[in-house]
């Protein structure tokens, strides 16, 4: 059987009315940004419609009727749409004009963000994320990193989420805390060509289908750099704040200026900066090497007027601990850096809370 193309996907989209209209929503042009990606055994449809603001909770409803129309064609394997504001406000007034998701009894909800990636942010959100459970918190850990999504491996999970009757996703339990991430909703194989295009809609998607329960807060491991992912967060997500990771090699710090720049601009308040891998803890004889002239995320915090969170060593029990599934916080509680994850964690918490 052929594959449904662009066409037939937007003639299944005629049989979709506004009721108010008496029109259909191609004909009212709200249908933007359709792509029908190709993959084994069908395709994978995404598109957004451009609704007035105000009108989002009965959009909703319009919203599911779009997908389950574009279900019924045959061969389609997962249909993804968004709905977005139309004269959408620049980013610059975002914080200011868009309206953001309410995620009922969640209290605090703190993105993890680097520059650039391998600067250990991962290690650090999952660290922190136990650091905060330990610290009495319900905490959920978020894997927003939909370009390589590590949570899961980090923390040895392994299977997909349940379903409540409602069809929302109940969170995975690990370490005293709940756990999500986008790595048990997309095949590990998936082509990473239609993960950016899926960003925006995946990010939203989870928040809204998963049954969060009563938390805390949600620490989210996002995508690395500042692209349109953060964006999609910090415009529509209730933020309560970032922290952003970063190494002392400048370079690496330039990389976290733009990160820094990205959440000032969209008005989501940097909680602070960690310097990750900050020197060199020698497992052997104990003693500190400054391998990387460290040092500078404090500078660079001090200069642009964010609080300093701490600095990481680069310890290979750090890295062990990850690689083996068992984050150093639970693996090794008593230890000075599970001591310290755990400070920073209580600083953030309360950095977040600024009602
Ligand atoms: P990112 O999420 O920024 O891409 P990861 O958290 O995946 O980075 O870390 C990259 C690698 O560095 C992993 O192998 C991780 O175990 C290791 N790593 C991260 N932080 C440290 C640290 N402080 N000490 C030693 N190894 C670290």
């Amino acid at each position: 059987m052929p594959l449904p193309t662009e066409d037939n996907v937007t003639d299944a989209l005629r049989s979709v009315k506004l009721p108010e209209a008496g029109k259909d929503i191609v004909t009212l042009n709200m249908v933007t940004g359709l792509t029908v990606k190709e993959a084994s055994g069908g395709v994978h449809v995404s598109f957004a419609l451009e609704i007035d603001p105000h009108k989002s909770v009965a959009m909703e409803a319009i919203r599911l009727a779009a997908e389950k129309a574009v279900y019924r064609l045959p061969n389609v394997l997962s249909v993804s749409a968004v709905l977005t504001a139309h004269n959408a406000a620049p980013p610059a007034q975002a914080g200011k004009h868009r309206e953001k998701m309410v995620i009922p009894n969640v209290k605090r909800i703190v993105a993890v963000a680097s520059g650039k990636g391998g600067v250990g942010k991962s290690t650090t959100a999952v660290n922190l994320a136990v650091a905060m459970a330990q610290n009495g918190l319900k905490t959920v850990l978020l894997d927003a990193d939909i370009y390589g999504p590590s949570i899961p491996r980090m923390m040895s999970l392994k299977g997909k989420p349940q379903t409540t009757d409602d069809k929302k996703l109940i969170p995975m339990e690990r370490f005293g805390m709940a756990v999500m991430s986008m790595g048990f909703l997309i095949a590990e194989d998936a082509p990473m060509i239609w993960r950016g295009p899926m960003v925006h809609s995946a990010i939203t998607q989870l928040f809204r289908d998963v049954n969060w329960g009563e938390r805390d807060i949600i620490i989210v491991d996002m995508p690395p750099g500042t692209g349109d992912a953060h964006l999609t967060m910090a415009q529509q997500v209730p933020l309560s704040g970032a922290v952003i990771v970063s190494t002392p090699q400048d370079i690496a710090l330039l990389d976290a200026r733009k990160g820094l720049n990205m959440f000032k601009r969209v008005e989501v308040p940097v909680l602070g900066i960690i310097e990750n891998m900050s020197y060199f803890l020698c497992p052997h004889c104990g003693e500190r090497s400054d391998i990387f002239s460290h040092g500078g995320a404090r500078h660079e915090a001090e200069a642009l007027g964010v609080p300093f969170l701490g600095e990481i060593p680069l310890e290979i029990a750090i890295r062990q601990t990850s690689d083996a599934g068992d984050p150093i916080v639970q693996s090794q509680p008593d230890s000075a850096v599970a001591k310290l994850y755990r400070t920073m964690a209580d600083t953030i918490w309360k950095a977040a809370d600024h009602d």
